[in-house]
């Protein structure tokens, strides 16, 4: 091989240069580094993302490009099937290697196969990690299995040694000659039109690694202290909000997990940082779980849930999305998510409960629903989140614990600031019913359009329970 032959980097989830180990290597080869991004939309195995990621990723690629060229290179952005394109990318610019960052998505599993059996005659594929902290081929279970439970799993995953330090981004691009040509981002339309329902997305959000790192400084300098009691609080901005961020690639679980590490040192919060990588934790076993079980995002882990008797309810479904449920932390939330493209945990949580358990509709549509409209939509967090809701995952929640959406919104919104932020009718209901607001009564009644209950929270948890008690019960 020659060496003055480029070197392709292609760029999947992975919209980043710092800590990024396949960059790092194709860097170290001497070769001239040609960074590629493939909008893929063939028919295949995998998801398209919906529309919310596709405006992540429209924002997030301009980013990539301009940091790619404050460095001296150039991002070539092409569309079509991956393999045809790597293919042409060879021919034209005679590279010798691909470069790439390992998925565990079983549609992008299955492209990496793919890709070393079409084109390993003209290249070679050298695959690396670098989204997760710990690859699932290293913990397993001593008999070999993986871990369907997280306490022990995160215990396993403590008890390795600590991720390497993260990479530092590359100070200069070694850019090929004559680079091919690319297509123009505005060309791929990933942005809405009509109607452009993506302003609030812009209000909320910086995508790219240049907001990937202000929201980790800002949640280290200011939130983290106190994030053990903040975290489960929507009316507080508790968290990190750096969902989109790793969801995309733009900032590495290793460069989060060392500045927290780092904070724990030298400010002394060691409970906070503690409660935050648990929580990294948490995407760590979901990616580890999906990577076990391609099904995850469609098929319950535990098999008797295939005969769980959902119904088919088009209008509950509607008016769960459309935030017009009645129970104002379920609508806050639903609004919230419409509004922005995210949603506080705790309340994904009640609102996933209320639907799988008050409305008893299939845990698969508010999985397809949240992959539509979260920025952070996530093959693994959202199937394995949702999983858990439904009491059907590997290590859920169980079914019958069925959340009160008013006392969910009691304890953990008790001045009724969230949602009143997203229910404009509601401003005049008291605080002491803020969360039931079908007992106010003359001027404290909720603003014309917000509807009664939908459904009556104590007989539909009776109407749930029931429905999970048939699946143990052997068919007469
Ligand atoms: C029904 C449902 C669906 C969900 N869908 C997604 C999804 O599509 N994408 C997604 O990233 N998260 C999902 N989550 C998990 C969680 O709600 C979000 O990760 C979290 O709200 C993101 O906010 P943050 O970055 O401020 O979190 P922080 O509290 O600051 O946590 C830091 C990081 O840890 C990870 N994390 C936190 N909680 C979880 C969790 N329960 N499971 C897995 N990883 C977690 C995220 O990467 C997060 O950015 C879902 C949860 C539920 C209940």
């Amino acid at each position: 091989m020659s060496d003055t032959s480029p070197a392709i980097l292609w760029f999947r989830n992975d919209l980043r240069l710092d800590d990024h180990p396949a960059l790092a290597a194709a860097l170290k080869s001497g070769r001239p580094v040609l960074p590629v991004f493939i909008l893929d939309e063939q028919p295949g195995p995998g998801r398209p993302p919906g529309a919310a990621s596709r405006w992540w990723l429209h924002h997030s690629l301009a980013s990539l490009a301009a940091h790619i060229a404050d460095v001296g290179g150039q991002l070539i952005l092409r569309r079509g099937a991956t393999h045809t394109i790597l293919r042409q990318l060879v021919e034209q610019t005679g590279a010798e290697e691909i470069y790439f960052t390992r998925a565990y998505e079983s549609g992008d599993k299955s492209l990496e196969l793919e890709l070393q059996q079409r084109l390993g005659d003209v290249a070679t594929l050298r695959r690396y990690g670098g989204q997760l902290l710990f690859e699932p081929e290293a913990l397993l279970k001593k008999d070999g299995k993986p871990y369907r439970v997280f306490t022990p799993f995160w215990r396993a995953c403590c008890r390795l040694p600590e991720p390497p330090n993260a990479i530092p981004e590359p100070a200069s691009w070694p850019a090929i000659a004559e680079p091919p040509a690319s297509d123009a981002l505005a060309d791929w339309q990933l942005l809405p039109t009509r109607p452009d329902w993506a302003g609030g997305l812009g209000e909320a959000w910086q995508p790219g690694a240049r907001g990937a790192e202000i929201a980790l400084e800002t949640f280290l300098q200011q939130r983290i202290r106190k994030y053990k009691a903040d975290r489960d609080r929507p009316d507080l901005t508790g968290t990190s909000r750096l969902s989109p961020h790793l969801r995309w690639g733009e900032i590495s679980p290793r460069r989060v997990w060392h500045a927290a590490q780092a904070c724990a040192v030298s400010a002394g919060v060691t409970g906070g940082v503690e409660a935050f990588l648990r929580q990294l934790g948490w995407r760590e076993f979901s990616y580890h779980l999906l990577h076990q079980f391609p099904q995850l995002p469609d098929k319950p882990l535990r098999p008797e849930f295939s005969d769980f008797p959902w119904q088919e309810n088009a209008e509950g479904l509607q008016r769960w999305q459309q935030g017009l449920t009645g129970y104002p932390i379920v609508d806050a939330g639903m609004r919230e998510l419409w509004a922005t493209g995210w949603m506080h945990n705790r309340v994904r949580m009640v609102v996933g409960s209320f639907l799988v358990k008050d409305l008893l509709l299939p845990w698969q549509h508010g999985e397809r629903w949240f992959w539509d409209t979260l920025v952070d939509a996530d093959p693994a967090n959202n199937a394995a989140s949702w999983q858990w809701v439904a009491g059907c995952g590997a290590d859920a929640a169980p079914f019958f614990r069925v959340f009160n959406p008013t006392l969910q919104g009691q304890k953990f919104d008790p001045q009724g600031d969230y949602v009143r932020r997203w229910i404009p009718e509601l401003h005049n209901v008291p605080d002491p019913l803020v969360h039931k607001p079908w007992e106010a009564t003359g001027s404290d009644r909720p603003g014309a359009g917000y509807p009664a209950p939908i459904v009556e929270h104590p007989w539909a948890r009776r109407r749930a329970l029931a429905a999970f008690q048939s699946l143990k019960e052997p068919a007469a």
